[in-house]
């Protein structure tokens, strides 16, 4: 399992979609998920996501650091998950 470091969002950076997940509790992971990577608030390295698989981290998730505030954003620049998701076997 490794740790990710997320990024901050850049200034004029708008989002087209998605929205950005509120940290109500700073102990507490706002996701969790069944992937191999945890990912941590880029300022304060607060623990922000766990057990997330890359696919589920696209700049369309966003979350808002419970500790410091900080809007982060996957570290994958410009990655989205193919259209239609991850592909089906037919
Ligand atoms: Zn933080």
């Amino acid at each position: 399992m490794a740790t990710i470091t997320m990024r901050q969002i850049r200034e004029g950076e708008v989002p087209f979609d998605g929205g950005t997940a509120i940290q109500d509790d700073a102990d507490r992971p706002v996701f969790h998920g069944n992937g191999p990577d945890d990912y941590v608030c880029v300022v304060c390295g607060n623990l922000l996501a766990v057990a997330m698989h890359p696919v589920q981290m696209t700049k369309k998730v966003r979350v808002r650091c419970g500790r410091c505030s900080t809007v982060n954003v996957s570290v994958i620049d410009g990655y989205e998950a193919p259209s239609g998701g991850p592909k089906r076997k037919e």
